[in-house]
């Protein structure tokens, strides 16, 4: 089942998510749910915000070369472990927020803990577009986007955009 994404500005998005203590099938479902919605948008990354359930559960998958094999994980509880001190810069986008891009600067690798889908607790080092994914979306369960890392001018510009593509969709 495909999932509405949320558009920004919502308070759901501005949310401080909470731990998942017990993985049970609904949430197996819903992470499913959210590859499914995520490679149908298509994006790279997907959190459980973003479709209104504030549990801190995202999904990504950053191949994408033609016709290579999909990667797609699944994270419960995902948590930033070490960073490098080496930065590194890519123009980000954010199905919440359409169409709007900026470079953002991160640190180059990160080093995550989680619990996947069958309830194993795994750790990964993560480089290049992985490792910006991973911290966008884990950023994502502490109520935070990409555009709260520009200046509050470029912010609200984007941000009354977004305001204008909802009242359109809300008249279509
Ligand atoms: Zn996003």
């Amino acid at each position: 089942m495909i999932r509405p994404i949320l558009i920004h500005p919502d308070p759901r998005l501005k949310k401080l998510c909470a731990p998942v203590a017990d993985l049970d099938d609904e949430l197996r479902r819903l992470a499913d749910e959210m590859l499914e919605t995520m490679y149908d948008a298509p994006g790279i990354g997907l959190a459980a915000p973003q479709v209104g359930v504030l549990s801190r559960l995202i999904v990504l998958d950053c191949v994408k070369e033609e016709g290579a094999e999909p990667r797609p994980l699944i994270m419960f509880n995902p948590e930033v472990t070490a960073t490098s001190e080496e930065t590194s810069v890519y123009e980000e986008g954010c199905l919440s927020i359409p169409e709007q891009y900026a470079e953002i600067t991160r640190p180059a690798e990160v080093e995550v803990t989680w619990i996947d889908r069958d309830g194993r607790e795994r750790r990964a080092g993560f480089d290049g577009l992985w490792a910006t994914c991973v911290q966008h979306e884990i950023d994502h369960l502490n109520g935070r986007l990409f555009i709260d890392y520009l200046t509050p001018m470029r912010r609200q510009m984007i941000t009354r955009k977004m305001q204008k593509l909802k009242r359109e969709q809300a008249r279509a």
